[in-house]
């Protein structure tokens, strides 16, 4: 059980107007969750701040060789006007995972939870209640050590910050182009693949710009080494309906194990729906789909959008791609 120590803010900033377009990830709230760790030490210093910059060595570690992981849930409104989270359990397990694989030191997860319903309670009157909106969660750890030498840090920083949003992507819940990327990959087993992290994401960048080039909205990944086997979407897990089943890639170490999959793949078995969670190929949803068996995604078909140029001059495509 953490004692937070709370400063609230002298001076609250305006809250979106109801029916402001949010989009995702621009607008912080009033307050922020930070923490310290030391070595010998442990968490400490629980405390929730007005939100503010934060103040770093240009040596910080996690600037050089990215130890540093993060998680993302959200916060609704419910009808009585009290804040709801999404099995926040599930998202304090997964952060240890990463903290595992990235060698930070563990949260107790009762800590990591209530480390976030505390920051929302405050927060709580910036939950946006327009339909599809919420308030993203978004806690995460730096290494903070003022070393050059690569080695894991002793000391970080959790910090957990709060955005109200509209969806993530900027089409909503319509149908978008997704590009099968076979160049590059995204993650190998024995990576990083499962644990939620920068890294992941700095290795996306350049096919998500490739994509967009191409006038695709979202990247497919395969598997790392076949090319062949489906993996994952962007920031999300894929499933397919193959002749009255669902079916979707299984975790094998480098696809991240969401918790909407796992939320999905629950509720699936609970309806006595059948479940098959085992490698898919791209092969067999092409095959599936001429047999008439791919039953979701109903609409697919084959893009008429161009394949995207090739990545000769990756920098130049990159800086000129526009963020929504
Ligand atoms: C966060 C994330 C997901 C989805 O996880 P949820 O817990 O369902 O939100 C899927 N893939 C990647 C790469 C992610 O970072």
């Amino acid at each position: 059980m953490l004692n937070i120590r709370v400063e609230r803010t002298t001076t609250p900033k305006a809250k979106p107007a109801p029916g402001q377009k949010l989009g995702f990830g621009h607008i912080f709230t009033d307050h922020m969750f930070i923490m310290n760790y030391t070595e010998g030490q442990g968490w400490h210093d629980a405390r929730i701040v007005p939100y503010q910059k934060i103040e770093l060595d240009p040596s910080a570690m996690v600037f050089h060789y990215g130890q540093t992981m993060f998680e993302g849930l959200k916060a609704y409104r419910g009808a009585n006007g009290e804040a709801y989270l999404f099995r926040p359990d599930m998202n304090a397990k997964r952060a240890n995972n990463s903290n595992d694989r990235l060698c930070i030191p563990q949260i107790p997860e009762e800590d990591f939870v209530q480390a976030i319903k505390a920051v929302v309670a405050i927060d709580k009157d910036w939950i946006p209640t327009e339909p599809g909106t919420s308030l993203y969660i978004r806690p995460f750890i730096i290494a903070t050590d003022e070393f050059l030498g690569v080695a894991p840090s002793k000391t970080y920083l959790f910090i957990v910050i709060l955005s109200p949003s509209g969806a993530y992507y900027e089409s909503g819940l319509a149908p978008v182009g997704i590009w099968i990327e076979d160049e590059y990959v995204r993650a190998v087993r024995g990576g990083i693949g499962f644990a939620k992290t920068g890294g992941n994401y700095a290795a996306s960048l350049i096919a998500q710009v490739k994509a967009h080039d191409g006038g695709y909205s979202q990247v497919l990944w395969l598997d790392g080494v076949e090319r062949k086997y489906i993996e994952e979407v962007g920031a999300m897990n894929i499933m397919f309906k193959i002749d009255g089943k669902i079916v979707t890639p299984m975790l094998n170490g480098s696809i991240l194990p969401g918790i909407t999959r796992n939320s999905v793949l629950f509720l699936c078995r609970q309806w006595g729906m059948e479940v098959e969670e085992r490698k898919v190929s791209v092969d067999e949803l092409i095959e599936a789909q001429k047999s008439g068996k791919l039953e979701e995604p109903a609409s697919w078909r084959r893009s008429s959008a161009p394949a995207p140029p090739p990545s000769s001059a990756p920098w130049a495509s990159c800086a000129t791609w526009t963020r929504s």
